[in-house]
């Protein structure tokens, strides 16, 4: 059976220094209890950090520690003080982190740290390598491993690979920001599938590989030169029965079983009856707006008077990243901001922050959500933000409110929250008044419907849906590779060519024997394609001939000096080498001075765009306008043109980055039929890459051997990555 591997900065285990050695706790963050159940029902292992600082190992203790680990399925990738430095803490954590979060101001540009984020993402590639064998699969997640994916997939193009990212990615705007952009997405689109948390980071992420490597992108399909990605959003979730259970297990213990925490609760809520508390929990980070929160809530107190003495903001600040200065200056930040709110609204029995500068046990979390009246969850950017669904989690008797951030990706799954911006103090101040005020019937109705999703979708499912749809790309790209010309099925198509007697072979031109150029007319045949077309050629038995959609004046030109057929404008004009052009149907132009000023229109508002007049069509190129505004236009250009052409006898042709508009009855399966009309024939060939050469597919005797350029769907028999393969597949045949 083929495994499944797992590949995270991060192992699902910590190391404890004992007085000999060292010895392995298990972690018990979402990802880790996620993952655990997928790598070891698919006998893999997972690749990553074990925590410990390399240089402080003794060889003995390293070795010991590798054995432990594996007997855990787990194989280390150790880092050194240097690149803990400057991969971990530096270029994931200082650049790419605050990138990504749109805080643009902190990002540390170090072509250090770029250089050590590069070789470190090797050696996690490099051990994979060692442990993934073709058929096998690989999972990659987050943002310290961008680079992985393409290094696996460059030498073991069999492995499938998924990547998932914990964090947004930002719009292409700040993406294109870093230096090393392009080296990233590419290290991205290793992957065959990319999982988001949400849409909004997917629609991003295609937004960057459109305009950054112009690929052609169909819904969420990347097609990129060898093969199809895919990218979708899979919004993680929690063990939600873990929470569940916990929070009604604490709240059964007696009084004596009670942790100190709970007791410091309940009797805080017994000094009177309305008594509230509002929770707030994080890692003391720049992205989670703590410094608004506070000051949201004092200006809460300020608004509402009547709460003085029932409020409590409870805030649980988890230290992270201690050693950089942005943090340092936010932990000074947020300590200032409690003094001053403790300060103004305190008095001797009544604090209104209680804030907790450190981690705490599980069990104490649990019992925080259990017993805070309102969540408040208020970052100003955020990936998804566990923290909201495990309030959900833990709420028993379905009462409580979320406040929730409408920058944080699980605001797009939690409709019932009370969604605010996290930087209008005053909204957030409203709704802690609202959320303390709600009535209780409210609370539950919301509740309800709350924890039937965030329990449906859990972190196993979460896990599931990925594995699966990572299958389904699989299947997906196993269309184009069954279709795909292999050696085996070269030699076969090859064997009936030397046999054949007497040849037909159309070829399109763009796409096919060159490939596109931003500008149509420098496309011109290079001394590669003249030979290779000389020496098809050169064979008596063959016919070629050049089908394109191009005009006569630009063919005849580029293939003055060719013993060629030429068949252009999609099948209107035939050339047969050494007689004058003839029409293969009757057409006439009196539509062209309807359609002209709808295109011209579209040129106007779609910058870059241009329109190309051929003798019985009108093109509209977008080739080289704004990508994604281009997509709308033409759609929007398709729907005008479909109203209009009915009555006209036109058709609407869409190729690669155009539209063309010309008269009914002509496409280049028509002229091919005509051309090899009452000849005899006896092995038949097309080739071409758009839309316009389906109609050859489509049409040509079902003993034609017919290619189509690119991986997306075709009635061709066959395919071919690219321009180059033609190339090499042409030049090879005969031989
Ligand atoms: N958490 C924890 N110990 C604490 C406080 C929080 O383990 O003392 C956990 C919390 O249960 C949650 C996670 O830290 O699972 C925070 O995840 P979230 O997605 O909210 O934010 P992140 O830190 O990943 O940005």
């Amino acid at each position: 059976m083929s495994k499944l591997h797992i590949v995270a900065n991060r192992l699902p285990f910590s190391l404890v220094k004992e007085e000999k050695g060292y010895s392995l706790i298990e972690s018990v963050g979402g990802l880790a209890t996620g993952m655990k159940s997928v790598y070891t029902e698919y006998d893999g292992k997972w690749i990553g950090w074990s925590g410990v600082n390399s240089d402080t190992l003794s060889d003995e203790d390293a070795k010991s520690i590798d054995r432990q680990l594996l007997e855990k399925s787990c194989v280390t990738v150790p880092l050194s003080e240097k690149e803990i430095l400057e991969y971990y803490e530096g270029f994931s954590n200082k650049t790419i982190w605050p990138l990504f979060h749109y805080f643009t101001q902190y990002v540390d540009y170090s072509p250090e740290n770029w250089e050590t984020y590069k070789r470190v993402n090797q050696r996690f590639a490099d051990k994979v390598l060692e442990v993934a064998e073709d058929g096998d699969t690989v999972w990659v997640h987050d943002y310290q491993l961008l680079l992985v994916p393409e290094m696996i997939k460059s030498v073991k193009p069999n492995v499938t690979v998924g990547f998932f990212l914990h964090i947004p990615f930002p719009s292409y705007e700040v993406f294109r920001i870093l230096p090393w952009r392009m080296e990233l997405l590419k290290g991205m689109l290793g992957a065959d599938l990319l999982g988001f948390h949400i849409y909004d980071y997917e629609r991003h992420f295609l937004s960057s590989v459109r305009r950054l490597y112009g690929y052609e992108i169909s819904f969420n399909e990347i097609h990129s030169e060898e093969r199809i990605i895919k990218a979708d959003s899979f919004p993680m979730g929690i063990d939600y029965n873990k929470f569940k259970k916990t929070s009604a297990a604490v709240m059964q213990k007696t009084i004596q079983e009670r942790s100190d925490l709970h007791k410091e609760l309940e009797k805080y809520f017994m000094t009177s009856p309305d008594r509230r508390l509002i929770l707030s929990i994080d890692r003391l980070d720049y992205t989670k707006g703590i410094p608004q929160r506070l000051r949201a809530f004092r200006k809460f107190m300020q608004k509402y008077p009547e709460f003085h003495g029932k409020v409590t903001l409870i805030m649980l600040a988890v230290p992270s990243r201690g050693q950089v200065e942005e943090y340092m200056m936010l932990k000074r930040e947020v300590d200032e901001l409690v003094g001053n709110i403790n300060g103004t609204y305190g008095s001797i029995n009544y604090t209104p922050v209680w804030y907790f500068y450190r981690s705490m046990p599980f069990e104490n979390l649990v019992e925080l959500y259990n017993m805070s009246d309102v969540a408040l969850v208020t970052p100003l950017r955020d990936g998804m933000n566990l923290v909201a669904k495990e309030y959900v989690a833990s709420r028993n008797n379905q009462t409580g409110v979320i406040i929730l951030s409408e920058m944080a990706g699980v605001s797009k799954e939690m409709g019932e929250a009370i969604t605010i911006n996290p930087i209008n103090e005053d909204e957030i101040a409203d709704a802690m008044h609202k959320a303390l005020t709600m009535p209780l019937e409210e609370q539950k109705e919301r509740m309800k419907y709350l924890q039937e999703r965030i329990e449906r979708y859990s972190v196993f499912k979460w896990a599931g849906e990925f594995v699966h749809a990572l299958e389904n790309v699989k299947r997906l790209q196993k269309e184009f590779l069954v279709k795909k010309i292999s050696n085996g099925v070269f030699k076969d198509i090859n064997r009936k060519y030397t046999k054949a007697q007497k040849r037909a072979i159309f070829l399109d031109y763009d796409g096919t024997l060159t490939a596109f150029h931003k500008n149509p007319q420098e496309a011109t045949p290079n001394e590669e394609l003249y030979s290779i077309l000389n020496k098809l050629i050169a064979d008596e038995r063959n016919t070629v001939t050049i089908i394109s959609g191009r005009d006569r004046e630009t063919l005849e030109k580029w293939f003055a000096e060719v013993p060629i057929n030429l068949i252009c404008e999609h099948g209107v004009w035939l050339r047969k080498y050494g007689e004058d052009w003839q029409t293969l149907t009757n057409v006439n132009n009196n539509w062209m001075p309807m359609i002209r000023p709808v295109l011209e229109r579209f040129v106007d508002n779609t910058p870059g765009s241009f329109i190309e007049e051929k003798n019985y069509s009108l093109v509209w190129h977008y080739r080289k306008a704004e990508p994604e505004q281009s997509v709308i236009r033409a759609n929007e250009l398709k729907d005008e043109l479909l109203d209009l052409v009915g009555n006209l006898n036109l058709e609407i042709m869409e190729g690669s980055k155009v539209i063309e508009v010309k008269s009914g009855g002509i496409n280049k399966g028509i002229a091919a039929n005509k051309f090899i009309n009452n000849e005899n024939f006896d092995y038949l060939m097309a080739m071409g890459d758009d839309w316009t050469d389906e109609y050859m597919f489509k049409e040509l005797p079902n003993s034609a051997i017919t290619v189509k350029v690119g991986i997306q769907r075709t009635s061709a028999n066959y395919k071919l990555e690219s321009v180059d393969a033609v190339r090499k597949f042409l030049s090879e045949l005969g031989n």
